[in-house]
């Protein structure tokens, strides 16, 4: 096999990191299990030569280079923490590639960075700007995690409110378990990370898992694949 290059710049690269499978359940808005959950500050390559930033460099395209070059992509050297700053980088790359949805993910990821530097203001900032790339979701699994990134971000009302909305929906069973948990946890003004096994009564391990309601099936399985 050749040695991976980066898309952007043509400068040698590693070959793109693989996450350990986790083995504990994730926290409410998905950031996986340990030991997947550590490996975090692997996830994203930056190019030595470059700068560029991807999960796999090699899988970038050329045009990704623009957004590289930018005054933006620059800027956010000076501005975003350290630890956060690859996440920042892809986020940005997929913004301009109009990929809201992966900037999405990449800003999360941003501030799970943050929270493991104990910045929580950065963190609380990131999350904010998670919540609204993520304000149309119709998705059941988007919809839940947004609960969770709003309370985590101190935003109270504004989940309370997700919460009553995504309540009207018409939820699943554990769709609204985990509901009812998050409104408990903004009740309590609780910013904390929760496993979402912490969010499911006891023996809850698979029963009701295989309705097959459509839009939850991957969430739960994957809940549940332990
Ligand atoms: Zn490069």
């Amino acid at each position: 096999m050749s040695q991976p290059v980066c898309g952007v710049c043509g400068h040698p690269c590693r070959a793109a990191f693989r996450a350990p499978q986790p083995e504990i359940a994730p926290d409410l808005d998905m950031r996986p299990g340990e030991p997947a959950r550590s490996t975090l500050p692997d996830w994203i390559q930056v190019c030595s030569a470059c700068g560029a930033a991807a999960p796999a460099l090699a899988e970038l395209p050329a045009a990704a280079g623009a957004v590289v070059k930018s005054d933006d992509y620059r800027l956010l050297s000076t501005t975003a923490l350290e630890e956060t700053l690859p996440f920042r980088r892809w986020a940005l790359i997929r913004e301009r590639q109009g990929d809201g949805a992966q900037q999405a993910e990449a800003l999360l990821q941003a501030a799970w960075a943050a929270d493991d530097s104990a910045a929580m203001s950065e963190a609380a900032k990131l999350r904010g700007e998670v919540a609204a790339l993520w304000a149309d979701t119709q998705d059941v699994e988007t919809g839940l995690r947004r609960l969770d990134v709003m309370r985590r971000a101190g935003r109270f009302e504004a989940a309370e409110a997700w919460a009553a909305e995504l309540g009207e929906r018409g939820p699943d069973e554990l769709a609204r378990t985990i509901i009812n948990f998050q409104r408990a946890r903004i009740a309590d003004r609780d910013i904390g990370r929760h496993l979402i096994s912490s969010a499911l009564p006891p023996p809850a391990h698979a029963p009701h898992v295989s309705h097959g309601k459509r839009a939850t099936t991957g969430f739960w399985s994957r809940l549940f694949r332990k």
